[in-house]
């Protein structure tokens, strides 16, 4: 294998979003502008660039959006109102508070508080235990649903599939192994994590890996069963000189020593990145759907 297909997730969230497109316009024309309202506590610069690209992206789609920027020594309280004052505004369909937020505010509280029918980020026990029980009102969390579109598109057949998922996280690990063992996916499932032994051997079992560890560069050559196809969750800074930014954007694998090992490769950036705020789009048309029929 020396000709990896590199699975090109520009393209295929631009088609997520060309339907988000038609399904805005069919919602609107019944009434229905979705809505989304983007909560950022504090000034985390990577922070504010999520934002500001989620609330552009609504723009894009002609959806209403809401940025709602809070000093970084706003109370849990004043959090906690301001979700509340989002769950009963009719024109907010979808709602998330962007992580991390500062310390001293207690996050799993503040995902709680969000009314669960306008979780479009899937955090909430309501939307996570839906997802166990493979209900599809349920919201998916966005990133390992466009990690499953990928998979789609890039032809792969999840189906009775050897799949080993690296690393455990509610934001991805978990979720994604939990789509992969639904009824729709059927892959056999192993959820690796930090404290798991020869994890190279594990992996090398797989037909498909997926690594969400946020460790630069940490999946090799040899954790690559010739053939596999592999799905970099990763995004991590590393330093390069070279650059006017000093610094690169790598994933979790190794990417010039996988890809020649691999059928299919996503690349980071423009892989799984891009899937997010198309699927967080998907999700708050979802949720404007449901809340408005
Ligand atoms: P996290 O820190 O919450 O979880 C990391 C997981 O990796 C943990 O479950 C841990 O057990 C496991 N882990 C840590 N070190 C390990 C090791 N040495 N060996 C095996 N497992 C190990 O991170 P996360 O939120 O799940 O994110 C993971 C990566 O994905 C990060 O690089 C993050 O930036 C990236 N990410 C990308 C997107 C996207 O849109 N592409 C979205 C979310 C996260």
């Amino acid at each position: 294998m020396d000709t990896p297909k590199v699975i090109d997730g520009k393209a295929v969230a631009a088609q997520v979003l060309e339907e988000c497109l038609s399904e805005a316009e069919a919602l609107k024309a019944k009434g229905v502008t979705p809505g989304l309202a983007v909560v950022l506590v504090g000034e985390d610069p990577a922070s504010q660039v999520y934002v500001g690209s989620k609330v552009k992206k609504c723009g894009e789609l002609g959806f209403h959006s809401e940025k709602i920027t809070l000093p970084a020594e706003t109370s849990q309280e004043e959090l906690l109102a301001v979700v509340q004052k989002l769950n009963a505004d009719p024109m907010i369909h979808g709602i998330l508070v962007q992580s991390p937020p500062p310390p001293h505010i207690d996050e799993e509280a503040v995902v709680r508080a969000i009314d669960p029918r306008k979780d479009v980020d899937g955090f909430h026990p309501e939307n996570v235990a839906k997802l166990a029980l493979e209900d599809p009102t349920g919201f998916v969390p966005c990133t390992p649903a466009g990690c499953i579109k990928l998979l789609e598109a890039s032809g792969t057949q999840t189906n009775g599939a050897e799949a080993v998922v690296i690393g455990r996280s509610m934001i991805v690990g978990k979720p994604m192994a939990l789509l992969l063992v639904s009824k729709k996916s059927n892959a056999t499932v192993t959820i690796a994590h930090s404290r798991s032994k020869d994890l190279a051997a594990i992996s090398r079992r797989a037909d498909i890996v997926v690594a969400a560890v946020g460790r630069p560069e940490m999946v090799k050559a040899d954790w690559i069963k010739p053939g596999a196809v592999v799905i970099d969750v990763g995004i991590n800074r590393i330093e390069d000189a070279s650059r006017k930014s000093g610094y690169r954007l790598v994933g979790d694998v190794d990417y010039n020593e996988v890809a020649p090992r691999c059928s299919a490769i996503t690349p980071v950036p423009g892989g799984v990145g891009p899937m997010t705020i198309a699927m967080l789009m998907k999700n708050t048309l979802q949720a404007a759907r449901q809340l408005s029929c």
